[in-house]
């Protein structure tokens, strides 16, 4: 609801994700001594897979591939294929693979524009299949997960907990929903063991892992988000950075606000709304992705309990009064931080801001 940049509690946001940006490549492209990248490495691992496409050899004699070769098994026989998947591979390693540094570490406007420019080397039949209605991977786009962007490893590791762990998700809410809560524990599994971070909600990936198997472990491209709204509504539709807001390049907050107001055609319903703000044009697909409009209506007495109580204590506000003001927190906002930047630390913290905004007037409370 916020952009993740701005939730951070840091002097410096910009330098601070800066700095786990550059974390984030190191991480996937270790360097040894010499500093020459190891084969651990993603893109040494890239390397190797540009080296099989051109192999003719079986790819080995027993298993499932049953001595098939890698245009066979990868590219289902098919050399324009084979020769798209090639041109793929070089775009990312040319100029000692600067584009793949790029896929890592740009930020969504370049990855959005980087997408454009492997589409017109590929087809995107070379990365997924629909099968039976549902998107699913080749073979190739299997091998990229696997082998280049091991997006499964990366899940299950402690430098993931602890990536967002700096991007103090620690105790936050979902910046699609910002409803449910996600979590970052640190479990205590026996007295001689360290303890482990575990990271108790999903990562969304803004342009899906199946289309864009190359965008699987992008810093950028990775939004910690519940599973409401990453598994259960958004799943692998296409999203694009002119039709839905990103969390790390745009803040819905921007664009909307909450209100409440009457409904229905007697006018004596109140719901709680999401409204365009007169500002702008700029629409959110995310609206209906997530069925925002459905789930904030479903919180409409929560807001009419607001309302209540704040039209009980708004008097405290006509007062310079410290303890008199300390009256209108405790009873109204229940310790609630108005402040933009706590948006997503607070359970539907835009709402219930928004909604304060809305009763008060004549903005006593000064929130912009
Ligand atoms: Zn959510």
């Amino acid at each position: 609801m916020i952009k993740i940049d701005s939730h951070l509690r840091v002097a410096d946001p910009a330098a601070y994700v800066k700095t786990l940006v550059e974390r984030h490549w190191r991480h996937f492209n270790p360097v040894d001594d010499g500093g020459k990248y190891t084969a651990k490495s993603a893109i040494e691992a890239c390397r190797r897979l540009r080296q099989a496409t051109g192999q003719t050899a079986p790819i080995t004699s027993r298993g499932k591939h049953k001595g098939a070769t890698y245009l066979q098994y990868y590219a289902d026989g098919d050399s324009a294929k084979l020769r798209r998947q090639q041109d793929f591979l070089d775009y990312l390693l040319h100029n000692d693979g600067a584009n793949l540094v790029q896929l890592y570490t740009a930020r969504p406007d370049t990855l959005a524009a980087m997408a454009t420019a492997i589409g017109a080397l590929t087809k995107s039949g070379d990365f997924f299949k629909t099968d039976k209605g549902k998107l699913k991977q080749t073979e190739f786009g299997k091998r990229l997960s696997r082998d280049v962007f091991d997006y499964a490893s990366f899940r299950s590791s402690q430098y993931c907990a602890d990536l967002y762990r700096q991007l103090q998700f620690n105790q936050a809410t979902c910046p699609y929903c910002n409803h449910s809560v996600l979590e970052i524990v640190q479990l205590h599994k026996g007295k001689d063991e360290a303890p482990m971070l575990k990271a108790y909600f999903q990562l969304d990936h803004y342009f899906a892992q199946v289309r864009h198997p190359y965008l699987a472990l992008s810093f950028f491209n990775l939004i910690p988000s519940c599973g409401n709204c990453n598994a259960v509504d958004k799943l692998d539709a296409e999203f694009a950075l002119h039709t839905h807001v990103h969390p790390f390049h745009e803040a819905f907050d921007d664009f909307y606000h909450f209100e409440l107001s009457m409904r229905g055609m007697w006018g004596m319903v109140h719901e709680v709304q999401i409204v365009p703000r007169q500002s702008t044009t700029h629409r959110d697909g995310g609206v209906d992705a997530f069925r925002l409009r459905d789930k904030y209506a479903g919180y409409s007495a929560l807001a009419i309990d607001l309302h209540r109580r704040f039209v009980a204590y708004e008097h405290c506000l006509k007062t310079e009064d410290a303890q008199t003001l300390r009256l209108f927190q405790d009873a109204v906002l229940h310790g609630m931080s108005l402040d933009k930047r706590d948006i997503l630390r607070t359970n539907r913290g835009k709402m219930k801001r928004d909604l304060i905004r809305q009763f008060d007037v004549a903005n006593a409370l000064k929130i912009d």
